[in-house]
């Protein structure tokens, strides 16, 4: 049987990144990724990443109807290739706000304040335009700004601008909040994933083996600690490898706390009544998951200028030919190019993130609204809603029981309600006027007036904007999941380091933020803390 110093579970944006930095400092390290590799130009062309959404490289996790949100299941759909979500995502580098950080420090979680996370930030970027005391030039990970931006992402942008929100030129420096085009991570218009930069860098060294279409049913346990993991591979052969030091779960936030489910760990009772045999009682697991929605608001604009139609026949051809010929255009788009973070209760931190997409986009399988348009798309930054993630059964085969219970908590609905005011004051400013604006609802309904039929428009059209985190908390107390070094309580030998362990969602995208904890993972291994 195989034995390496570590055993990394999942070669995502986590896996790929504390497993570079490890093999780095000389340890072997075996990555087990349930998905294909990355091999596939839609990965590596930025514009090619919806097109990705129909491949076996995304996986959908669809939940339990939800019944407080007029009783749909909602997808949640995640990657599943070498890269994880950072071969998937729309590629928007952000890291959230410095008190999102000082609040998880404060939530039992010393060392973790802004001050604390800024520098290992730093250590895995590299950036293309800013430098100084908020960024870093010289990490594995490309930050760039994208080469290509549509006339209606700046039509939006100007038009947030009259609305009286400032113009941020970095939302990642000493302010988060205003509008303006994000910056990606991409290097010279490919997509920079945490396998094409992290893991690519220590292909190849002798010390890693990965193992891609492989996936970990459990892990092994001798005298209370991880030892190792049960893996089926391509062939449906079971495998299984030993870790002389530590296995590392960087599976994700949906499948983290179902392998360790599987394996004993988690809520003591639950288990038992599948019958699997307890390990460790912890009952926090798969407890306080949080993901970030968004609500379609569209304004529809007089002339064809959105994207519809750009991914059709010739059109498309060209598009094709003029990113392989030269890199530029429309496919080094990463289409919700331009954004921003708004505080509509006056707290001082935004609590609604405005995505711009130079579409009237729909929700697949709902297509979006006729025409050409701009969607305003107000998101929930802070959501107060927690769900869980628990098993179906003991069989490793089944899909997880997912209950994220998206709006149970009323405040998600009266945030919706802000964020629905203020996409509508944005659609009414001057830039978007002028080129015809109208707002249209989804499916041609009568516009939204009261708080109340805003509520009921998130409860109806709501989605996950790919953000879930929090399953395995985080913390210093008896229902934390991880102490602050990221071993989990009471098991020897065992650490997580994806999004899971975040204790609260940060107020912004969540791929800079999973690579920074995995960063700061490999520290606490190393030993350099
Ligand atoms: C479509 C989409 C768009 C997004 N857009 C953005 C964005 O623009 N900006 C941003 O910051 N964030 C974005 N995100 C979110 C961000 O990409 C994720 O938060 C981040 O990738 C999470 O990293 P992770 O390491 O926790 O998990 P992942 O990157 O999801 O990695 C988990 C890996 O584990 C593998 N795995 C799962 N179960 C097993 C098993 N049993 N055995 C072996 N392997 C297993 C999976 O296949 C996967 O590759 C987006 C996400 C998606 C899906």
């Amino acid at each position: 049987m195989d034995v390496y110093d570590y055993i990394v579970v999942g070669g995502g944006s986590a896996g790929c990144t504390v497993t570079y930095r490890l093999v780095k400092a000389g340890k072997s390290v075996l990555m087990i990724e349930a998905g294909p590799n990355d091999d596939n130009q839609f990965v590596r062309m930025p514009g090619g990443f919806v097109r990705l959404f129909a491949t076996e490289r995304v996986q959908f996790y669809r939940s339990e109807p939800q019944a407080t949100a007029g009783g749909r299941p909602i997808a949640v759909p995640q990657g599943r290739t070498l890269g994880g979500g950072s071969s998937v995502n729309a590629m928007i580098y952000i890291r959230g706000g410095a008190k999102d950080y000082d609040e998880w420090r404060d939530m039992g979680c010393p060392g973790w304040g802004w001050d604390d996370v800024l520098p290992a930030f730093k250590r895995a970027e590299s950036n293309q335009r800013l430098a100084g005391p908020f960024h870093g030039t010289k990490g594995p990970l490309p930050v760039s700004d994208a080469r290509f931006r549509h006339p209606l992402s700046f039509a939006g942008l100007r038009a947030a601008q009259e609305a009286g929100y400032p113009y941020n030129d970095d939302f990642n420096g000493a302010v988060q909040q205003g509008v303006g085009f994000y910056q990606v991570t991409q290097r010279d218009a490919v997509r920079g994933s945490a396998a094409s930069t992290y893991l690519r860098a220590v292909q190849g060294d002798r010390k890693l083996k990965v193992i891609v279409r492989a996936t970990v049913g459990k892990l092994v346990i001798e005298n209370g600690a991880a030892s190792g993991v049960t893996f089926v591979d391509a062939n449906g052969a079971s495998g299984e490898a030993r870790a002389r030091e530590e296995v590392i779960l960087t599976a994700g936030a949906l499948a983290t706390p179902k392998i360790l489910m599987l394996s004993g760990i988690g809520p003591a009772q639950y288990l038992a009544s599948l019958g699997i045999p307890v390990v460790r009682d912890l009952p926090g697991i798969g407890e306080n998951f949080q993901d970030h929605l968004d609500l379609p608001f569209y304004v529809r604009v007089k002339d064809p200028i959105s994207l519809l139609g750009e991914d059709q026949g010739l059109k498309a051809a060209r598009h094709y030919l003029q990113y392989k010929l030269f890199r530029t255009g429309l496919l080094t788009s990463n289409i919700v190019e331009a954004g921003g973070f708004i505080d509509t209760t006056g707290s001082g931190r935004p609590d609604i993130q405005i995505h711009f997409i130079p579409q009237l986009l729909g929700d697949p399988p709902r297509e979006g609204p006729p025409g050409h348009g701009l969607s305003i798309n107000p998101a929930i930054l802070d959501p107060k809603s927690r769900g869980t993630v628990r098993l179906r059964s003991a069989n490793p085969q089944d899909p997880i029981l997912f209950d994220p219970e998206f709006l149970s908590a009323p405040e998600d609905l009266a945030a919706f309600a802000r964020g629905i005011k203020l996409a509508r004051k944005i659609g009414g400013q001057p830039s978007l006027q002028r080129l015809g604006a109208v707002e249209i609802s989804p499916l041609g309904e009568p516009l939204m007036q009261t708080d109340e039929q805003m509520g009921e428009h998130a409860k109806r059209y709501a989605k996950s904007i790919y953000h879930p985190v929090g399953t395995c908390r985080m913390g210093s107390d008896d229902n934390a999941v991880v102490d602050p070094t990221l071993r989990v309580r009471g098991v020897p030998r065992l650490r997580i380091c994806d999004a899971s362990v975040m204790p609260k969602i940060v107020r912004g995208n969540t791929n800079a933020p999973t690579i920074m904890i995995a960063e700061r993972c490999a520290d606490f291994i190393l030993g350099e803390r």
